[in-house]
Protein backbone atom coordinates (compact mmCIF):
# COMPACT_ATOMS: atom_id res chain seq x y z
CA UNK A 1 0.00 0.00 0.00
CA UNK A 2 1.41 3.40 -1.11
CA UNK A 3 1.71 6.17 1.17
CA UNK A 4 -1.61 7.93 -0.61
CA UNK A 5 -3.89 5.46 1.12
CA UNK A 6 -2.56 5.43 4.85
CA UNK A 7 -1.36 7.89 6.76
CA UNK A 8 2.37 7.85 7.64
CA UNK A 9 3.38 10.52 10.24
CA UNK A 10 6.71 11.82 9.43
CA UNK A 11 7.83 14.10 12.57
CA UNK A 12 9.63 17.04 12.91
CA UNK A 13 11.38 16.23 16.24
CA UNK A 14 12.38 13.23 18.62
CA UNK A 15 15.14 13.15 20.95
CA UNK A 16 15.32 8.95 20.91
CA UNK A 17 18.67 8.86 20.24
CA UNK A 18 19.76 10.40 23.51
CA UNK A 19 17.83 7.73 25.55
CA UNK A 20 18.89 4.66 23.59
CA UNK A 21 22.53 4.68 23.35
CA UNK A 22 24.01 7.68 24.29
CA UNK A 23 24.20 7.26 28.19
CA UNK A 24 21.54 8.90 30.87
CA UNK A 25 23.96 7.41 33.58
CA UNK A 26 25.54 4.94 31.85
CA UNK A 27 22.53 2.90 31.28
CA UNK A 28 20.77 2.34 27.37
CA UNK A 29 17.54 1.02 27.08
CA UNK A 30 15.98 -1.40 24.18
CA UNK A 31 14.78 -0.25 20.99
CA UNK A 32 13.75 -3.35 18.77
CA UNK A 33 11.61 -4.35 21.79
CA UNK A 34 8.55 -3.13 23.55
CA UNK A 35 9.71 -1.38 26.84
CA UNK A 36 7.27 1.38 28.94
CA UNK A 37 10.51 3.43 28.87
CA UNK A 38 10.27 7.07 26.77
CA UNK A 39 8.27 7.84 24.06
CA UNK A 40 9.70 6.23 20.85
CA UNK A 41 11.01 2.19 20.45
CA UNK A 42 10.18 0.04 16.93
CA UNK A 43 7.08 -1.49 18.24
CA UNK A 44 5.38 1.67 19.40
CA UNK A 45 6.20 3.48 16.05
CA UNK A 46 4.40 0.65 14.12
CA UNK A 47 1.73 0.57 16.25
CA UNK A 48 1.50 4.40 16.64
CA UNK A 49 1.71 4.21 12.43
CA UNK A 50 5.06 6.44 12.58
CA UNK A 51 6.98 6.36 9.53
CA UNK A 52 9.77 8.40 10.35
CA UNK A 53 10.93 11.76 11.20
CA UNK A 54 14.21 14.15 12.59
CA UNK A 55 16.21 12.45 14.81
CA UNK A 56 18.21 14.91 17.08
CA UNK A 57 21.59 14.70 17.73
CA UNK A 58 21.97 16.77 20.97
CA UNK A 59 24.70 17.67 22.74
CA UNK A 60 23.89 18.34 26.55
CA UNK A 61 25.81 21.10 28.54
CA UNK A 62 26.71 18.57 31.68
CA UNK A 63 26.33 15.17 32.56
CA UNK A 64 22.44 15.28 32.60
CA UNK A 65 20.64 14.53 29.28
CA UNK A 66 18.21 17.57 29.89
CA UNK A 67 21.31 20.27 29.24
CA UNK A 68 20.15 21.87 31.92
CA UNK A 69 22.27 22.82 34.61
CA UNK A 70 19.92 23.46 37.28
CA UNK A 71 16.28 21.79 38.19
CA UNK A 72 13.43 22.18 35.72
CA UNK A 73 10.55 23.83 37.18
CA UNK A 74 7.84 21.68 38.44
CA UNK A 75 4.73 21.04 37.29
CA UNK A 76 2.65 23.14 39.27
CA UNK A 77 5.14 26.58 37.92
CA UNK A 78 3.44 29.39 36.41
CA UNK A 79 6.31 31.30 35.47
CA UNK A 80 9.46 30.39 35.07
CA UNK A 81 13.06 31.39 33.93
CA UNK A 82 15.89 29.09 33.35
CA UNK A 83 19.54 30.69 32.70
CA UNK A 84 20.46 30.48 29.48
CA UNK A 85 23.55 27.68 29.80
CA UNK A 86 27.39 28.60 28.92
CA UNK A 87 28.71 27.95 25.27
CA UNK A 88 30.20 24.25 25.26
CA UNK A 89 33.80 23.57 24.12
CA UNK A 90 34.13 22.27 20.44
CA UNK A 91 35.88 18.86 21.04
CA UNK A 92 33.68 17.72 23.54
CA UNK A 93 30.57 19.10 21.10
CA UNK A 94 32.30 17.34 18.45
CA UNK A 95 32.82 13.83 20.32
CA UNK A 96 28.97 13.87 21.63
CA UNK A 97 28.06 14.57 18.47
CA UNK A 98 29.83 11.27 16.71
CA UNK A 99 28.87 8.99 19.55
CA UNK A 100 24.95 10.51 18.56
CA UNK A 101 25.44 9.72 14.60
CA UNK A 102 27.47 6.40 15.41
CA UNK A 103 24.05 5.62 17.71
CA UNK A 104 21.60 6.48 14.75
CA UNK A 105 24.29 4.11 12.15
CA UNK A 106 24.66 1.51 14.35
CA UNK A 107 20.50 1.58 15.07
CA UNK A 108 19.74 1.31 10.79
CA UNK A 109 22.65 -1.17 10.96
CA UNK A 110 21.17 -3.43 13.82
CA UNK A 111 17.24 -2.81 11.84
CA UNK A 112 17.68 -5.35 8.99
CA UNK A 113 16.07 -3.39 6.81
CA UNK A 114 13.42 -1.58 9.50
CA UNK A 115 15.18 1.68 9.57
CA UNK A 116 16.64 4.21 7.00
CA UNK A 117 18.69 6.73 7.26
CA UNK A 118 17.27 9.09 4.74
CA UNK A 119 19.81 11.52 2.52
CA UNK A 120 17.44 12.35 -0.60
CA UNK A 121 13.67 13.00 -1.19
CA UNK A 122 13.58 9.91 -3.54
CA UNK A 123 15.10 7.66 -0.36
CA UNK A 124 12.10 9.42 1.95
CA UNK A 125 9.35 8.56 -0.32
CA UNK A 126 10.42 5.15 -1.33
CA UNK A 127 11.26 4.25 2.99
CA UNK A 128 7.17 5.64 3.52
CA UNK A 129 5.87 3.87 0.68
CA UNK A 130 8.04 0.63 1.75
CA UNK A 131 6.89 1.02 5.50
CA UNK A 132 10.68 1.70 6.19
CA UNK A 133 11.27 4.12 9.22
CA UNK A 134 12.69 7.37 7.38
CA UNK A 135 15.45 8.53 9.85
CA UNK A 136 16.60 12.21 9.07
CA UNK A 137 20.06 12.85 10.80
CA UNK A 138 19.44 16.26 12.74
CA UNK A 139 21.83 18.07 15.05
CA UNK A 140 20.11 20.02 17.54
CA UNK A 141 22.22 23.41 17.90
CA UNK A 142 25.61 23.90 15.81
CA UNK A 143 28.14 23.21 18.72
CA UNK A 144 29.98 20.65 16.50
CA UNK A 145 30.92 22.50 13.57
CA UNK A 146 33.73 24.72 13.82
CA UNK A 147 33.72 28.56 12.03
CA UNK A 148 35.45 27.38 9.18
CA UNK A 149 32.63 25.14 8.22
CA UNK A 150 35.15 22.17 7.55
CA UNK A 151 33.15 19.99 10.23
CA UNK A 152 29.99 20.85 8.29
CA UNK A 153 31.09 19.36 4.64
CA UNK A 154 32.49 16.48 6.16
CA UNK A 155 28.92 15.93 8.21
CA UNK A 156 27.15 16.74 5.21
CA UNK A 157 28.64 13.72 3.55
CA UNK A 158 28.14 11.09 6.82
CA UNK A 159 24.16 12.20 6.27
CA UNK A 160 23.57 15.49 8.34
CA UNK A 161 20.24 16.72 6.29
CA UNK A 162 18.97 19.21 8.43
CA UNK A 163 20.69 22.13 11.12
CA UNK A 164 19.27 23.71 14.33
CA UNK A 165 21.60 27.07 14.24
CA UNK A 166 21.17 27.19 17.66
CA UNK A 167 19.92 25.19 21.02
CA UNK A 168 18.71 27.43 23.94
CA UNK A 169 22.40 28.22 24.10
CA UNK A 170 24.56 30.61 22.36
CA UNK A 171 27.23 29.32 20.23
CA UNK A 172 29.76 30.67 18.08
CA UNK A 173 27.06 31.19 15.07
CA UNK A 174 23.91 32.55 17.20
CA UNK A 175 22.06 32.47 19.80
CA UNK A 176 18.75 30.12 20.56
CA UNK A 177 16.19 31.39 23.65
CA UNK A 178 16.74 30.38 27.28
CA UNK A 179 13.42 28.89 28.52
CA UNK A 180 10.80 31.05 30.02
CA UNK A 181 7.43 32.08 30.76
CA UNK A 182 5.62 34.30 30.01
CA UNK A 183 8.02 35.78 28.19
CA UNK A 184 9.05 36.92 24.17
CA UNK A 185 11.15 35.00 21.98
CA UNK A 186 12.94 38.44 21.76
CA UNK A 187 15.42 37.56 23.95
CA UNK A 188 18.98 38.29 22.31
CA UNK A 189 21.25 38.96 19.18
CA UNK A 190 20.64 37.08 16.12
CA UNK A 191 23.42 35.97 13.95
CA UNK A 192 27.04 36.29 14.23
CA UNK A 193 28.78 36.54 10.36
CA UNK A 194 30.19 33.08 11.01
CA UNK A 195 26.19 32.54 11.17
CA UNK A 196 25.13 34.02 8.45
CA UNK A 197 28.28 32.21 6.58
CA UNK A 198 26.51 29.14 7.94
CA UNK A 199 23.32 29.61 6.63
CA UNK A 200 24.48 30.39 3.18
CA UNK A 201 26.76 26.73 3.35
CA UNK A 202 23.23 24.91 4.33
CA UNK A 203 21.68 26.69 1.28
CA UNK A 204 24.51 25.33 -1.34
CA UNK A 205 24.72 21.89 0.37
CA UNK A 206 20.96 21.37 0.54
CA UNK A 207 20.40 20.91 4.75
CA UNK A 208 17.68 22.21 6.16
CA UNK A 209 17.62 25.24 8.82
CA UNK A 210 16.03 24.54 11.76
CA UNK A 211 14.81 27.82 13.44
CA UNK A 212 13.12 25.95 16.46
CA UNK A 213 15.01 27.34 19.83
CA UNK A 214 17.06 30.63 17.85
CA UNK A 215 16.17 33.94 19.07
CA UNK A 216 13.82 36.10 17.50
CA UNK A 217 16.36 38.08 15.82
CA UNK A 218 18.21 34.86 14.60
CA UNK A 219 15.06 34.28 12.73
CA UNK A 220 14.79 37.25 11.24
CA UNK A 221 18.37 37.30 10.20
CA UNK A 222 17.92 33.72 8.89
CA UNK A 223 14.80 34.65 7.44
CA UNK A 224 16.73 38.20 5.34
CA UNK A 225 19.00 35.50 4.18
CA UNK A 226 18.28 31.89 3.28
CA UNK A 227 16.92 30.98 0.08
CA UNK A 228 15.01 28.15 1.20
CA UNK A 229 11.48 27.51 2.76
CA UNK A 230 11.57 28.40 7.04
CA UNK A 231 11.41 25.53 8.81
CA UNK A 232 10.65 25.00 12.97
CA UNK A 233 10.85 21.96 13.57
CA UNK A 234 9.17 21.38 16.84
CA UNK A 235 7.64 24.87 18.30
CA UNK A 236 3.66 26.21 19.17
CA UNK A 237 1.79 29.15 18.99
CA UNK A 238 2.99 32.42 21.35
CA UNK A 239 -0.64 34.08 21.24
CA UNK A 240 -1.72 30.74 22.02
CA UNK A 241 1.47 30.04 25.15
CA UNK A 242 3.56 32.80 25.88
CA UNK A 243 7.23 30.75 25.69
CA UNK A 244 10.05 31.95 24.29
CA UNK A 245 10.08 28.70 22.52
CA UNK A 246 7.12 29.88 20.43
CA UNK A 247 6.36 31.82 17.78
CA UNK A 248 5.24 35.01 16.98
CA UNK A 249 1.87 35.94 14.12
CA UNK A 250 5.11 37.65 12.50
CA UNK A 251 7.42 34.56 12.59
CA UNK A 252 4.33 32.43 11.49
CA UNK A 253 3.85 34.84 8.76
CA UNK A 254 6.90 34.33 7.00
CA UNK A 255 7.26 31.07 7.45
CA UNK A 256 4.49 31.30 4.92
CA UNK A 257 5.57 33.76 2.71
CA UNK A 258 8.62 30.96 2.54
CA UNK A 259 6.17 28.48 1.66
CA UNK A 260 8.13 27.12 4.83
CA UNK A 261 6.55 24.53 7.95
CA UNK A 262 5.99 24.64 11.28
CA UNK A 263 6.34 21.51 13.52
CA UNK A 264 3.66 21.53 16.57
CA UNK A 265 5.79 20.33 19.79
CA UNK A 266 3.43 18.39 21.75
CA UNK A 267 5.23 19.54 25.14
CA UNK A 268 2.39 20.33 27.33
CA UNK A 269 4.36 23.68 28.63
CA UNK A 270 4.75 24.89 25.36
CA UNK A 271 0.73 24.46 24.34
CA UNK A 272 -0.74 25.10 27.63
CA UNK A 273 -2.05 28.87 28.11
CA UNK A 274 -0.85 28.80 31.87
CA UNK A 275 2.86 27.60 30.59
CA UNK A 276 2.62 24.28 33.16
CA UNK A 277 4.61 21.84 32.86
CA UNK A 278 1.27 19.47 33.70
CA UNK A 279 1.03 16.29 31.85
CA UNK A 280 -2.56 16.29 32.52
CA UNK A 281 -3.63 18.22 29.27
CA UNK A 282 -5.95 16.96 26.60
CA UNK A 283 -5.24 16.29 23.19
CA UNK A 284 -7.29 19.47 22.42
CA UNK A 285 -4.58 21.75 23.36
CA UNK A 286 -2.13 20.10 20.30
CA UNK A 287 -5.55 20.93 17.99
CA UNK A 288 -5.54 24.16 19.33
CA UNK A 289 -2.22 25.24 17.95
CA UNK A 290 -2.55 22.95 14.85
CA UNK A 291 -6.09 25.12 13.99
CA UNK A 292 -4.51 28.29 15.19
CA UNK A 293 -1.48 28.34 12.16
CA UNK A 294 -3.66 26.76 9.38
CA UNK A 295 -6.19 29.03 10.03
CA UNK A 296 -3.32 31.91 9.55
CA UNK A 297 -1.00 30.82 7.23
CA UNK A 298 -2.43 27.34 5.81
CA UNK A 299 -2.83 23.81 6.14
CA UNK A 300 0.14 23.80 3.82
CA UNK A 301 2.41 25.04 6.80
CA UNK A 302 1.36 22.98 9.46
CA UNK A 303 3.27 19.70 10.73
CA UNK A 304 4.06 17.50 13.59
CA UNK A 305 6.90 18.10 15.58
CA UNK A 306 6.34 15.88 18.85
CA UNK A 307 9.84 16.32 20.78
CA UNK A 308 9.25 12.99 21.57
CA UNK A 309 11.69 11.18 24.47
CA UNK A 310 12.87 15.27 24.81
CA UNK A 311 9.46 16.49 26.41
CA UNK A 312 6.75 16.15 28.79
CA UNK A 313 3.98 14.43 26.85
CA UNK A 314 -0.16 14.57 27.45
CA UNK A 315 -1.43 11.57 29.53
CA UNK A 316 -4.10 11.16 27.17
CA UNK A 317 -1.44 10.32 24.23
CA UNK A 318 1.24 8.87 26.30
CA UNK A 319 3.88 7.62 23.73
CA UNK A 320 4.43 7.33 20.09
CA UNK A 321 1.41 4.30 20.09
CA UNK A 322 -0.76 6.87 20.23
CA UNK A 323 -0.49 9.04 17.60
CA UNK A 324 -3.99 7.59 16.03
CA UNK A 325 -5.60 8.71 18.97
CA UNK A 326 -4.27 12.51 17.77
CA UNK A 327 -5.81 12.09 14.53
CA UNK A 328 -8.84 11.24 15.89
CA UNK A 329 -9.15 14.27 17.96
CA UNK A 330 -7.85 15.63 14.69
CA UNK A 331 -10.92 13.94 12.43
CA UNK A 332 -13.37 14.85 14.99
CA UNK A 333 -12.20 18.43 14.93
CA UNK A 334 -12.99 18.72 11.79
CA UNK A 335 -10.08 17.46 9.91
CA UNK A 336 -10.33 15.82 6.56
CA UNK A 337 -8.20 12.93 5.53
CA UNK A 338 -6.47 15.56 2.90
CA UNK A 339 -5.83 17.65 5.53
CA UNK A 340 -4.74 15.20 7.77
CA UNK A 341 -2.35 13.77 4.57
CA UNK A 342 -0.50 17.35 4.82
CA UNK A 343 -0.03 17.52 8.45
CA UNK A 344 1.30 14.01 9.08
CA UNK A 345 3.66 13.66 5.85
CA UNK A 346 3.35 15.65 2.56
CA UNK A 347 4.12 18.89 4.08
CA UNK A 348 7.34 17.93 5.60
CA UNK A 349 7.95 16.06 2.76
CA UNK A 350 7.61 19.20 0.56
CA UNK A 351 9.46 21.15 2.26
CA UNK A 352 12.43 18.68 2.26
CA UNK A 353 12.41 18.20 -1.49
CA UNK A 354 12.51 22.12 -2.07
CA UNK A 355 15.48 22.44 0.47
CA UNK A 356 17.54 19.26 -0.46
CA UNK A 357 17.76 19.51 -4.27
CA UNK A 358 17.61 16.30 -4.36
ZN1 LIG B 1 14.36 21.04 21.33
Amino acid sequence: MTIDNRLPIFDGHNDALQSIYLPKTGKARAFFERTAEGHIDLPRMRQGGFGGGFFAVFVPSNSSTTGFPGAMPDSAATAYAMPLPAPLDLTYARTITIKGMASLFRLEADSEGQIKVIRTAAELTAALDREVIAAVLHFEGAEAIDPDLDALEVFYQAGLRSLGLAWSRPNVFAQGVPFKFPATPDTGPGLSDAGRLLVKACNRLGILIDLAHITEQGFWDTAGISQAPLAVTHTGVHVLCPSTRNLTDKQLDAVKDSDGVVGVNFHVGFLREDGRRDPDTPLSEIVRHIDYIARRIGIEHVAFGSDFDGAIMPLDLGDVSGMPKLLNTLRDHGYDEDALRKITHANWMRILRKTWKQ
